[in-house]
């Protein structure tokens, strides 16, 4: 096993849609024990080849004392809406509030190449939803509002600056009130939210 180098967000390689795996084999195997290895050291709750830099539809969670490793997952079902603050190994030192399905349904392939379905809520949803948009080239700062993005980025003086840069721009409408935003910000700020 082997502790990989994870990608951050400016490398292109974490924009390229990842290529389904044709055969769990022992090359693939290899893979996820080496992905779960750099998952547990980062420590983070998930991790998709991607992030290692491999074009190949295979990732790993933790959640719940319970280890996935899975090739080629497919969400088949999805209902409801968590709305939650997250993290990324890939996007160090930010967290963010965002938008996820409450409950999933995934389809994929275990360590043997067998076709599993996972259902998870809460956590574990979240996870799989971020780890797959992982293999799509998607960040979790994709999905993030404008004012959370900002907020997300440390000190309150720079948010202030980049707010009002942002609302000069029109990306914000003039009359959001800064102090208004960061107290909806603040409201749910979370100790220490999951890094996926
Ligand atoms: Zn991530």
């Amino acid at each position: 096993m082997a502790i990989l180098e994870i990608l951050t967000k400016e490398n292109p390689r974490l924009r390229v849609k990842a290529n389904r795996v044709p055969r769990v084999d022992d090359t693939v195997r290899r893979l996820m024990d080496d992905m779960v290895e750099t998952m547990l050291d980062a420590p983070g709750v998930g991790l998709a080849a991607t992030q290692v830099g491999v074009s190949q539809r295979v990732m790993v969670m933790k959640v719940d004392n319970q280890l996935y490793t899975l090739a080629n997952p497919e969400v088949i079902r999805s209902s409801g809406e968590q709305v939650g603050f997250e993290g990324c190994l890939s996007v160090p030192g930010y967290i963010g509030e965002v938008a996820r399905a409450e409950k999933v349904t995934m389809r994929a392939l275990n360590r043997n190449g067998k076709e599993v379905r996972i259902k998870g809520e809460g956590l574990l949803a979240r996870a799989i939803q971020h780890e797959i948009d992982h293999l799509d080239g998607v960040l979790f700062i994709d999905k993030m509002g404008p004012i959370a993005k900002l907020a997300s980025r440390g000190s309150l003086n720079a948010f202030e600056r980049e707010y009002r840069q942002a609302q000069r721009r029109g990306e914000i409408p003039p009359d959001v009130d800064i102090e208004k935003a960061l107290t909806d910000l603040e409201r749910e700020g979370p100790d220490s939210p999951p890094v996926l």
